[in-house]
């Protein structure tokens, strides 16, 4: 990747917080690239620090009382964690957007959809009434929606999951952004509206050249629809590639673990999917050395005392002693706890 390609590079991001007197680490050195145009995923459990890192990037945590933010994340060739605050505000509102996991709890539920898209709009141009009308009708026909007139004198609680997402998504896109943030935006919805949703969103980033980072805990998601996938955990990255090679060889135990936890209809018939055991564990006390090591089935003595850090193992970054041990031979799940 050039530097010219690379929309958002992130080095070291560090998120820590205040919590009962101690400073506890979210986020831990969090680097990676992103290319302009691309679908990148961030993968892991829920709190693996993967919506706390899209905040840190939408420049929406720095300011809150008790948390800290270091590091760098340039987007395009700013600076914006150490960077005049005022311009990363202008840049939020006009250059990036967010949309969030459960739409019903993002509209607002006393504005009927067409004074939420109004306002949406108004945020990046001044428009006539006329030009305005047209714009929405052209964003919510992009979405999918296509009785737009009977969508826009709805209020939230009228419309179905599928429906409201698609409003957010055409909210998001009323600013034109150049990046697009999508924090688990399908959980809320059934399996078939997920499909539309992240089809739609692979077919407006081809059409409008914008670049999406997309927050998941699925990695069938990710095998889905990203180029690329960043896997957390524990706060930090602790493997990137494309799905491709995560799929093919993966190298870090936690990826074998999360692989294998996704049914297949091409593999041997399971009663019970393997599960990793345990859980993520609290931020305030994380376990010493390598944070995966209680779950981890290739752990050894070294793994409990020291930290690996996240360096390339045949070509891409991963975070394990024994990387290169578990992308010959992997990591086996098979006599953990059963799902
Ligand atoms: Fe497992 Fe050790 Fe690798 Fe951590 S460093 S993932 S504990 S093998």
């Amino acid at each position: 990747m050039t530097a010219a390609e690379k929309i958002l590079q992130i080095d070291t991001l560090r998120v820590d917080s205040d919590r009962d007197g101690q400073s506890v680490p979210i986020v831990r050195d969090m680097s990676m690239n992103v290319a302009q145009g691309e679908l990148f995923c961030l993968v892991g459990e829920s709190g693996s620090g993967k919506s706390v890192s899209a905040l840190a990037l939408m420049g929406l945590v720095q300011r809150q009382k008790g948390i800290r933010v270091s590091g760098s994340v340039r987007y395009k060739d700013e600076e914006l964690i150490t960077g005049d605050i005022g311009r990363f505000a202008s840049i939020r509102g006009r250059e990036f957007a967010m949309i969030f996991q459960d739409p019903m709890s993002s509209l607002d539920p006393v504005f009927r959809i067409d004074e939420q898209m109004k306002e949406a709009l108004r945020r990046r141009e001044k428009l006539s009434a006329a030009q305005e009308r047209e714009r929405i009708a052209e964003l919510l026909t992009l979405v999918g929606i296509s009785d737009v007139d009977r969508c826009l004198r709805q209020y939230p609680h009228q419309l179905s999951g599928g429906m409201s997402q698609r409003v957010m998504i055409a909210m998001a896109l009323a600013c034109r952004p150049d990046v697009l943030i999508a924090d688990e935006p399908t959980t809320a919805l059934d399996v078939t509206i997920q499909a539309q949703i992240l089809g739609l969103l692979n077919r407006l980033r081809h059409e409008t050249g914008m670049t999406i980072v997309l927050i998941t805990h699925d990695m069938g998601i990710a095998a889905q629809v990203a180029d690329h996938v960043a896997v957390m955990y524990a706060g930090r990255v602790v493997e990137q590639g494309t799905p491709e090679e995560l799929f093919a060889q993966p190298q870090h135990p936690y990826t074998v673990g999360l692989l294998a936890s996704i049914p297949r209809l091409d593999g041997p018939k399971l009663d019970l999917l393997p599960a990793i055991p345990g859980g993520v564990p609290d931020p305030k006390s994380l376990p010493s050395g390598c944070a995966f090591h209680p779950r981890c089935p290739a752990a050894t003595e070294r793994c409990q005392r020291e930290d690996p850090p996240l360096a390339p193992v045949n070509g891409r970054p991963v975070a394990c002693w024994h990387a290169e041990h578990v992308a010959q031979h992997g990591a086996d799940f098979s006599e953990s706890e059963h799902a």
